[in-house]
This record gives structure tokens, C-alpha cells and sequence, in this order.
């Protein structure tokens, strides 16, 4: 299934000069750029993006508590307090300065660029994962400094949320159809 996905590569990402070689991995990928844009965000897009929405407040909670948990650490907020700090230091940290937002398609779009991107807690992701390589940061050092975790991208978690994510950051006109050399070759009908 051809999907599409939403990819915003974070202020400390365009900070750090990583946008050519973070775009450059979802292209080696096959996945298509059909939209592309540096945006400043404000306190308006920041705030629908990072909805204040129950289930993902509690999901960022009970993902945060679990690692912390399996790594020894005592934590002692509640899943829904930490969803809901968390969710307050990332608006502040996605309008701290420029993102770059994309939209990528391709097959399997959000399953692959999770992939990619690898695990919430760069500490814990993958060698060979964006967050695995280029990011140092943990739930300990985040928590301990008051900011949240930077780790580079955002990556849209499921068909639903990258729907939702990308009418926040593009109109449908800024979505581009065109073909790349590659997709008589990756798509290509049996037989040759
Ligand atoms: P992902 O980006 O892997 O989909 P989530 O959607 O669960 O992760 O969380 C959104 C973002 O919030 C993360 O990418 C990270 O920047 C930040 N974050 C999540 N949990 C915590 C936490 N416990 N402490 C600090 N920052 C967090
Ligand atoms: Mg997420």
C-alpha cells in the first residue's frame, strides 16, 4: 500500500546542519518527497500538532515510565502528568527555531521512516537509526536538564496520525504528484 507520512526534521536537527543528511537517508529509502518547507512555528502550529488529545498524552506517559522503569529509574509522576509536561516543553522546543517539514510517500511510508528514524529515546534506538547515530539523549538527560528529549525528527506513529499531522503543516496544493526514475523498476508488474 502507497502511503503517505509526515517528517519534520526538529529545530535541533537544522541547527545541528543535519537536514541534507536525515533528507538523504528517506531518499536512499525510495521514499518520494512530495512536499517540502522550512516553517518557524508558532504557538498556534505547535499546539495542533502536539494536540492535547487523552490517548497520546497517556502513551507518551506509559512509553516514558516503562523505559525509565526497565532502566532501574524511579518515576514518580503519572503517565498523564508526564504527557501533559511533556507536551508543554515540546511546544516550546518546536518554536524555538526553524523546522523542516516534509512529506514523504511510498510503500508502507509510515512502518518504513519509523524504521529509519528508529526508537523515542535515542540512547535506546538502533546503530544505523537517524536518533541511534546522531543523538546522545535519553530520558535521564532530558529529564534532568527540563527540556524534552531531542532527537532530531518527527515521524508520523500510524496512517491516522500522519493524515491528521499533515493537514496541520501543508494544504493539499503543496502536495506534488511526479514520478522518480526508480518506480518502474520498484513497483514493476511480475514477468521480468
Ligand atoms: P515519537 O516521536 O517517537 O513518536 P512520542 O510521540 O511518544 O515519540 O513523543 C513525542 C516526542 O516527545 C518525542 O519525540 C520526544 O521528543 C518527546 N518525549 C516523549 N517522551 C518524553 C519524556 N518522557 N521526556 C521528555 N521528552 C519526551
Ligand atoms: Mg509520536
Amino acid at each position: 500500500m502507497i502511503e503517505k507520512t509526515l517528517v519534520l526534521i526538529k529545530p535541533d536537527g537544522v541547527q545541528r546542519g543535519l537536514v541534507g543528511e536525515i533528507i538523504s537517508r528517506f531518499e536512499r529509502a525510495t521514499l518520494k518527497i512530495i512536499a517540502m518547507k522550512m516553517v518557524y512555528a508558532d504557538k498556534d502550529i505547535a499546539g495542533r500538532h502536539y494536540a492535547d488529545d487523552e490517548a497520546w498524552l497517556l502513551s507518551v506517559g506509559e512509553k516514558a515510565k516503562k523505559s525509565q522503569e526497565a532502566d532501574g529509574h524511579a518515576v514518580k509522576e503519572t503517565p498523564m502528568q508526564i504527557g501533559q509536561r511533556v507536551r508543554r516543553q515540546l511546544m516550546d522546543y518546536i518554536t524555538m527555531s526553524p523546522t523542516v517539514a516534509l512529506v514523504v510517500e511510498g510503500h508502507a511510508a509510515v512502518r518504513l521512516v519509523r524504521k529509519i528514524v528508529g526508537g523515542t529515546s535515542p540512547h535506546h534506538a538502533e546503530p544505523g537509526t537517524i536518533r541511534g547515530d546522531y543523538s546522545p539523549d535519553s530520558y535521564q538527560l532530558s529529564d534532568s536538564s527540563g527540556r524534552p528529549i531531542q532527537n532530531l525528527i518527527h515521524a508520523s506513529g500510524d496512517p491516522t496520525e500522519a493524515a491528521r499531522e499533515i493537514k496541520v503543516w501543508f494544504t493539499d496544493k503543496e502536495l506534488h504528484a511526479y514520478k522518480r526514475v526508480d518506480e518502474d523498476l520498484i513497483y514493476r508488474m511480475g514477468g521480468q
